[in-house]
């Protein structure tokens, strides 16, 4: 996309605060976290009525990821406004127990392999570690883990880890601190890294570091991350910042490509293939090697959602805190399963609200046509932190 298209697309988009209820009984809506107001019909999909959650493009989705609060302690510049984000009322917020047995209708009627706690920011919700303990008293075998910022991690991380919680991914953009401030707007840099230091003595491991690299801020901290968490024994993963700002101010410019972030990584370390491959992950891996050395020092990640997307081999589904599935990060509908949930829906009616959702999953970025490039690419109305990144 062009800068010029970009800010074409990227006012406020006009979006019909229609609802459509399905077959299976559920309420599709625009994806604005508002409440429809009028309503229509849609025929019964041509979903599978069993199974696990297949789509029309031969993908099945096993990787679950649940926001459990929108709210969040920092304001990255790429994630949310400085002020005025509205929040979602606590009571569309998902309880604890709703939070549980969507988990378990998707472990165990739709086959999830996996779940990612996110946000906004987890940590933010004081009944976090109860979450956790239900989902896992639910779940003995399924690997846990969640995104966090890390800020007030250190007081938590034993209890989180007692719960069941298996891993972490931190976000760490930047170890200056003036950096921290400017890109977060909040002066927490020493909260993370001692959020860092308790996971990490807690056995939260492996802990991989996120960062979002933006061009002018943080883009010569490349080779000074790798080395930092190389040293430290953490996995550096490097995310293409995307379309998912609160200011709605990206461009297409601004992106680091990740071409050039293994270019800036190969100044400083050497980079082979990782031989166990990547699957469905979103990150490219490598192995690190220090100058002149053999032995593998680390892993670095890179994930290029804008200009090497991985959408054909996407395992995602999502829920936001207010219990809507999201078949894509960039969809422009949700279905509604917390109504589904809250007014009795059972298990196998939930579970086929679910398929008929992720059928609907579009090819990519939100489209059935291909790429944030695409000249009619629109930025969803959710921001990051609202959909659970
Ligand atoms: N607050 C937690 C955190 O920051 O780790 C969890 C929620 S955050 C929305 C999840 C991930 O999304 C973070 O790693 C963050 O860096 C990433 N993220 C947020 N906005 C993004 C954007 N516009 N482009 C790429 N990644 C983004
Ligand atoms: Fe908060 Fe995470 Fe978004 Fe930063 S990226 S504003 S920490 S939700």
């Amino acid at each position: 996309m062009t800068t010029e298209h970009a800010s074409a697309t990227r006012g406020p988009v006009a979006v019909s605060l229609g609802a459509t209820v399905t077959a299976s009984g559920a309420t599709i809506l625009p994806s604005t976290g508002a409440p429809a107001s009028r309503t229509a019909t849609r025929p019964e999909s041509d979903a599978p009525r069993a199974g696990g959650l297949q789509d029309r493009f031969g993908r099945v989705a096993t990787d679950l990821r649940v926001s459990v609060i929108d709210k969040c302690n920092l304001r990255c510049t790429y994630c949310m406004p400085a002020d005025g984000m509205p929040w979602l009322p606590q009571t569309q917020l998902m309880s604890a127990e709703e939070i549980r047995r969507i988990v378990r209708v998707a472990v165990h009627s739709l086959g999830a392999e996996e779940l990612r706690i996110t946000g906004g920011e987890p940590l933010v919700r004081k009944d976090l570690e109860h979450i956790i303990a239900a989902i896992r008293a639910d779940n003995p075998d399924l690997p846990i883990s969640m995104t966090t910022n890390a800020v007030g991690l250190d007081a938590r991380a034993q209890a989180l880890k007692d719960a069941g919680l298996t891993r972490l991914n931190v976000s760490l953009d930047t170890l200056h601190p003036e950096t921290f401030a400017e890109l977060t707007r909040r002066p927490h840099l020493d909260k993370v890294l001692a959020g860092l230091e308790a996971a990490r003595a807690a056995g939260l491991g492996p802990i991989k570091i996120n960062a979002v690299l933006l061009r002018g801020v943080n883009d010569t901290e490349i080779v000074s991350l790798v080395d930092w968490a190389v040293t430290h024994g953490f996995e550096m993963r490097f995310i293409e910042d995307m379309p998912l700002d609160g200011d709605r101010s990206w461009t297409e410019g601004a992106v680091i490509p990740a071409r050039d972030i293994r270019a800036e990584i190969e100044t400083a370390f050497s980079l082979a293939p990782d031989p166990r491959g990547r699957g469905a992950a979103p990150a490219e891996r490598w192995e690190v090697r220090r100058p002149g050395e053999t032995a593998v020092a680390g892993h670095v990640g890179i994930i290029s959602s804008v200009t090497e997307p991985f959408c054909a081999a996407c395992t995602r589904t999502r829920v936001t805190a207010d219990g809507r599935i999201r078949s894509c990060l960039f969809s422009h509908e949700e279905t509604d399963l917390l109504t589904a949930l809250r007014d009795g829906a059972d298990d196998e009616g939930l579970a086929q609200i679910w398929r008929d959702a992720m059928w609907a999953k579009p090819r990519a970025h939100g489209s059935d046509r291909v790429g944030l490039a695409r000249a009619d690419f629109v930025q969803p109305q959710r921001t990051m932190s609202a959909i659970g990144g």
